[in-house]
């Protein structure tokens, strides 16, 4: 499934350095010379090649990825296809400005997004250079569209880093701490949270939703809300899982108050959640619908796709950018999506989701500090808490974290509280491979004293 390189990463995780190795440590000294102290390092090694679920550092240790990259690499690391489309189109130009001079491979990812997304209405598509970029111009779209200016998030929401979708995102450290002032007219509401949810208590959907829709109507008035913009799983907020309606729910209200229902498929989108788009789960069909990281397998690209009245009502070069839907980059997101489609990457989502799942749930059993497992598909958490309570336990997450980059497995953190470990394996992964983390994992939580 991945390329054949001169020199094939065998798909083990093998260390032969303590982690990180005396190269690595080198580079991170001169990192810290030249770099911007405010970037931070999830795994301290400095990568020099990669293939399919495995990094391959500087010091010839092979890391297991289960990150991919935050869902970039859903088609693994040095995807053939991807590798292919990428060397030809370098070879016959990397840059125009869509809007100077148009290219093919522009039209065919709009024609691929325009398809995969949900519902069989008529779609148009824009392509952007990053998921920020992205959730910016679909809340331009929404606002120029409805001519009205308010916009509803939910707490635990992630949206981006810049002025925008700052204001969106919902936690202040470390994304948004002294950076204000924020951009207006964006409303939080509350999200369905079941594990945390005081209104979770009686039934979900109606009373959070209930909840959320009353606070539209007294709070904000519903005729000038342009656009309520969601991920229908929660990505840096922690893996959370809407109870069901919720999210239908919302796209009903919006369609009753002539307000455009935007999905942020950001994380979940391209096959990762067991569905090509997570909006799938519960026949949720989204006005516009935001994409980004594993649409190209890590080249920078993002895309707004949606209703064709919606993306058409635009006025001339209102939309754009000098590199949005760059040549190389659409070649790159050609070659992940045909992956996607010919390997049947969504319905392996689903396979490898469960024997994730399977272990985390067999976790949660012997371990008190897991507080729940969660996630759809090949996105799976834990939320990490202290035994006897739901109070979270960030110390936790840190030392399992710790543990793994240890032995040579990299996973990510996420949470409100700094709480839950998520895993975003390469779909493609060996299950041999996955289970050889999942063990690592389990000794991680072992080795945490309570
Ligand atoms: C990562 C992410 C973004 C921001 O994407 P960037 O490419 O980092 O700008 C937006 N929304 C969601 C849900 C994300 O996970």
């Amino acid at each position: 499934m991945y390329s054949e390189a001169k020199n094939p990463i065998a798909q083990k995780r093998n260390l032969v350095t303590a982690i990180p190795g005396p190269k690595s440590e080198q580079l991170i000294k001169r990192r810290a010379e030249a770099v911007s102290a405010s970037l931070g390092t999830a795994f301290p090694v400095f990568i020099e090649r990669a293939e399919g679920s495995i990094i391959m550092d500087v010091d010839g240790n092979s890391i297991l990825d289960l990150g991919a990259g935050i869902a970039v690499l859903n088609v693994g690391h040095s995807s053939a296809k991807v590798i292919e489309n990428v060397k030809t189109q370098i070879d016959a130009f990397t840059h125009t400005c869509f809007m100077v001079v148009p290219y093919t491979g522009y039209v065919e990812v709009c024609e691929a997004l325009n398809r995969l997304t949900p519902g069989t209405h008529k779609k148009k598509s824009a392509l952007f250079n990053s998921g920020a970029e992205a959730v910016e111009n679909a809340v331009k779209i929404a606002r120029k569209f409805t001519k009205r200016s308010a916009v509803v998030v939910f707490e635990h929401g992630y949206h981006g880093r810049t002025n925008l979708t700052m204001a969106m995102t919902a936690k202040n450290m470390p994304y948004k701490d002294g950076f204000g002032p924020f951009a207006p007219e964006v409303y939080r509401m509350p999200m369905a949270y079941p594990y945390r949810c005081d209104a979770c208590i009686k039934p979900c959907e109606s009373s959070v939703l209930s909840m959320v829709i009353h606070k539209i109507e007294k709070e904000i008035g519903a005729s000038n809300v342009a656009c309520i913009v969601i991920e229908p799983i929660l990505g840096e907020g922690g893996f959370i899982v809407p109870c069901k309606g919720f999210l239908p729910g919302l796209a009903k209200f919006c369609k009753e108050n002539g307000i455009i229902f935007i999905a942020d498929e950001v994380q979940t989108g391209f096959g990762r959640t067991g569905h090509m788009f997570a909006c799938e789960d519960e026949s949720v069909v989204p006005d516009l619908i935001v994409t980004a990281k594993g649409i190209a397998a890590g080249l920078p690209l993002a895309g707004v796709t949606g209703r064709a009245d919606v993306m058409d009502s635009i006025h001339l070069s209102g939309l754009g950018g000098t590199y949005g839907g760059n040549p190389v980059a659409c070649a790159a997101a050609l070659g992940a999506i045909e992956t996607i489609e010919k390997d049947n990457l969504v319905e392996r989502a689903n396979k490898i989701g469960k024997i994730m799942n399977d272990a985390l749930l067999q976790m949660a059993k012997k371990y008190s500090i897991i507080g729940e497992v969660r996630g759809r598909g090949a996105m799976q958490a834990i939320e990490l808490i202290k035994p006897g309570s739901n109070e979270p336990n960030s110390d936790a997450q840190l030392a399992i974290i710790k543990y793994c980059i240890s032995k040579g497995v990299l996973i990510l953190s996420a949470g409100t509280y700094a709480n839950v470990i998520r895993l975003l394996p390469p779909l493609i992964i060996d299950e041999d491979l996955l289970k050889d983390g999942l063990s690592v994992l389990d000794e991680a939580i072992a080795s945490v004293k309570n």
